[in-house]
């Protein structure tokens, strides 16, 4: 421990949030150092990352438009599963050496995973930070983190419950005691809002868009619950059938319909994890609520249509999209205090 305190003067200790769509990094009194998105461009058909193992992020994500023919885009994590270890690998190191480049001594990590992941992702998480230079890996639940980052009372013994919807998963955990006492977690996140605008274009109007124009669509009018005002939007694409470019008026009403399935998901695992709770803590949040965090719940109406079907105060916690990473960081400077945790989660303390 007091190694680690001497350590700790050297290294540029990091709380990664490791993200489906965006990778966050948040360094003690520095704040947020890093929000990427998750994708590696490489060469088509291989695994070799473009640019010297520099094409991370931004960098990838801009090369994309501009060489579309030879450079694939691989978002390792897509599906909140690791699809691709080496890729993960691969992102993760370019994203710890750009934070850590300055430090003497190797890093210590906390990382953020989907709770519902397996223990082999977890252990080829911890790996690939310990190959990517990592001193010391430690796994945070996302949720866990969410709360810490919220500022939630999450080791009073009162119910906290977050609900996470990310990109490719939605987390839904009620917490008390520094620890999780429910949680379920599904692989349908926001990207599955933009795939069912995607189908419901093609299915209706044979109109085709791609994922980056849905995602647009999705964020100028979507929406989980009935509008003060309904929008509308034209959307540009390519017809189906005379494979030209074609134009339509869509409105708000219409994409809520698109996107009713993957909100029904979402709102079933909230439901499910409310009837496993235990009653004490149950009982503990019609007083505390429900916490929204993530990209996905800041769909317009989401806390409407969370409050409607379970009849819980509903709100969002304070900048949703970064809270993972702030409680990691947070995480990292009161390592003593989750001990238990640590130990029950198999990972050991020393
Ligand atoms: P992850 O933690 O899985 O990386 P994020 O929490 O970063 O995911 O959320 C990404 C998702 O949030 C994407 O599907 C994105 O389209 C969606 N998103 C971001 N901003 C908005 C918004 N204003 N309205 C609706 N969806 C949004
Ligand atoms: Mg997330």
């Amino acid at each position: 421990m007091i190694l680690d305190t001497v350590f700790g003067w050297f290294s540029v200790d990091m709380g990664i949030d490791l993200g489906t769509c965006n990778t966050l990094v948040c360094v003690r009194n520095e704040g947020i150092v890093l929000n990427e998105p998750s994708v590696v461009a490489v060469r088509k058909g291989t695994n070799i990352v473009l640019n010297d193992g520099e094409a991370v992020g931004l960098v990838a994500r801009e090369m994309l438009g501009k060489t579309p023919g030879s450079i694939t885009a691989i978002r390792p994590l897509k599906d909140g599963v690791i699809s691709d270890f080496e890729i993960t690998e691969k992102m993760l190191g370019y994203f710890i050496r750009k934070v850590h480049g300055r430090g003497l001594v190797r890093p210590r990590v906390v990382i953020a995973v989907p709770s519902g992941i397996t223990a082999v992702e977890r252990r080829a998480v911890i790996d690939s930070a310990e190959r990517a230079g990592a001193r010391r890996v430690f796994l945070v639940d996302e949720p866990m983190a969410a709360g810490i980052g919220a500022g939630l009372p999450i080791t009073e013994p009162t119910a906290s419950m977050i609900v996470d919807i990310g990109g490719g998963t939605s987390e839904v955990a009620i917490m008390s005691l520094a620890d999780i006492s429910t949680c379920e977690s599904i692989r349908i996140g926001g990207d599955d809002f933009d795939e069912a605008l995607i189908s419901h274009l093609k299915r209706t109007y044979n109109l085709l868009i791609g994922e980056p124009r849905a995602e647009q669509v999705k964020i100028q009018i979507g929406s989980a619950a009935p509008l003060e005002q309904e929008l509308t939007m034209e959307i540009a694409g390519r017809d189906t059938i005379s494979g030209l470019p074609r134009k339509i008026v869509i409105t708000s009403e219409e994409i809520r319909e698109a996107l009713r399935e993957p909100i029904a998901a979402i709102i079933e695992t909230v439901m499910q994890t409310l009837e496993k709770a235990e009653p004490e803590l149950a009982a503990d949040l019609i007083e505390n609520g429900m916490h929204l965090c993530g990209g996905g719940s800041l769909l317009r109406g989401m806390e409407t249509i969370l409050s409607n079907a379970t009849g819980l105060k509903v709100v969002h916690v304070e900048d949703p999209l970064s809270c993972v990473a702030r409680g990691t960081s947070v995480y990292l400077e009161n390592l003593e205090l989750w001990k238990d945790t640590l130990d029950q989660t198999g990972y050991s303390w020393e």
